[in-house]
């Protein structure tokens, strides 16, 4: 059985095709720049030299018909006919309080995804404008919808609602909702396969650290917290995301610092983070750099974001009243076993005991990094949200 799955943003379109029997990939490439000019299709099958196509690819479905082109490429395509593809697995950002799990698409599932264009007003509408335009073009595949949000709907609601009048959740739908679902189910899936146990044997810790970053607890397989809100600026401080601050600030801003109303938002998703506190970079791997070369402000960078990490994982395992595994993954959480052991150090109390040349050994690989003695495991897991959208959507079209 072979999986589509396909992740449209507002001016690209990634996909990956899986042979389910082996979760196999087959092919995977990147539209870029739909809609501006300078579009282009990288496309590679495995095992052979990467494709490069440029054309005009002015909207998603112009997007869609020249990935479906190289799919059916004679020389680098993957398929002779699009029956072959048994179904598409589509991402989709905000799936509100009603996407519970990953769904077939239907009509009521496209309102869903519409009623969420105010929570996500970059990545839903590209990713409704990506299921349409393969309803159009694959008019005999099914289309399944798998929500960044949705694995986060387990959630009791002294973890969502926030501190602010009832009537604003009753009314607007302002909770939490969490994201990086997908890459948090993942990696629940995996680390109790890596530790011989099922998801409900666990009280799991789960935290993808890369440009966004976020971490779940994880209760028995289902979500119980989740550090993004409403949107993915809150909780832990990010690459470019402020993440957690006094909200008052937002107004001082304003009167103190004349940055703009309309550019306030702006300026807390992309000028934030990491970015704005060391004046470097976003990149983890220039801030490890420039500390280790004695910048300051780089450092203190990585100080607020392990701390913040750290913080985040007291307060998880206080809300599972305990923690039997914590994971790291993601760019940052898989790669860098300086972060990682920055954030650990002096976690003994809740049981969590680093190895040192066991973290210091590992880089993307899923990966023991905590010692024998510790009663907290430590992991590394790499994550694939790909893979994980691909298998809702088998499970979804098998049932
Ligand atoms: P992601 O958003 O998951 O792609 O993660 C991107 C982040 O991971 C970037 O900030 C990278 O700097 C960081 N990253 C990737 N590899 C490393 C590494 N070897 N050491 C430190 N940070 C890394």
């Amino acid at each position: 059985m072979k999986i589509l799955v396909v992740n449209c943003g507002s001016s690209s379109l990634k996909y990956q095709v899986f042979e389910m029997t082996t979760k196999e990939v087959l092919a995977k490439g990147l539209v870029e720049r739909i809609g501006l000019t300078g579009s282009s299709l990288s496309h590679r099958r495995e095992g052979r030299d990467k494709t490069e196509i440029s054309g005009d690819v002015p909207n998603h479905t112009a997007a869609v018909r020249i990935m479906i082109d190289a799919l059916l490429h004679p020389e680098y395509g993957v398929v002779r006919s699009l029956d072959e593809i048994d179904a598409v697995g589509h991402r989709v950002v905000h799936g509100g309080p009603r996407a519970v799990q990953s769904m077939l698409v239907t009509d009521e599932v496209k309102e869903i995804i519409h009623e969420c264009f105010s929570f996500a007003p970059l990545h839903n509408p590209a990713n409704l404008a990506g299921i349409n335009a393969c309803e159009q073009l694959m008019p005999a595949t099914p289309q399944v919808a798998v929500f960044d949000t949705s694995f986060h709907q387990t959630m009791p609601p002294e973890a969502y609602i926030y501190g602010i009048p009832y009537e604003l959740y009753e009314n607007y739908g302002i909770r939490r909702y969490g994201f990086h679902g997908t890459s948090h189910k993942f990696i629940t899936l995996r680390a109790a396969a890596f530790l011989g146990c099922e998801p409900a044997d666990l009280k799991l810790i789960s935290c993808h650290l890369g440009n966004g970053s976020s971490l779940a607890a994880v209760r028995h397989g289902q979500c119980v917290d989740t550090s993004m809100g409403l949107t993915p600026l809150e909780g832990l401080v990010m690459g470019t995301r402020s993440g957690n601050m006094d909200p008052s600030i937002v107004s001082y801003i304003i009167e103190k610092a004349n940055i703009p109303e309309a550019q306030v938002n702006d300026y807390l998703n992309k000028k934030s983070g990491v970015l704005g506190i060391s004046g470097v970079s976003s990149d983890f791997r220039d801030l490890e750099e420039a500390a280790a070369g004695g910048n300051k402000r780089a450092q203190l960078a990585l100080d607020i974001f392990a701390y913040n990490v750290k913080k985040f994982i007291g307060a998880y395992a206080a809300a599972m009243d305990g923690v039997d595994a914590i994971a790291f993954t993601a760019g940052l959480g898989e790669n860098s076993a300086a972060m990682r052991g920055q954030i650990c150090a002096g976690l003994e109390f809740l049981g969590a005991r680093l190895d040192k040349a066991r973290n210091g050994a590992v880089r993307s690989r899923e990966a023991l990094i905590s010692s024998d003695d510790s009663t907290c495991k430590i992991l590394v897991v790499p994550t694939n949200e790909e893979l994980m959208i691909a298998m809702d959507t088998h499970e979804i079209i098998s049932a």
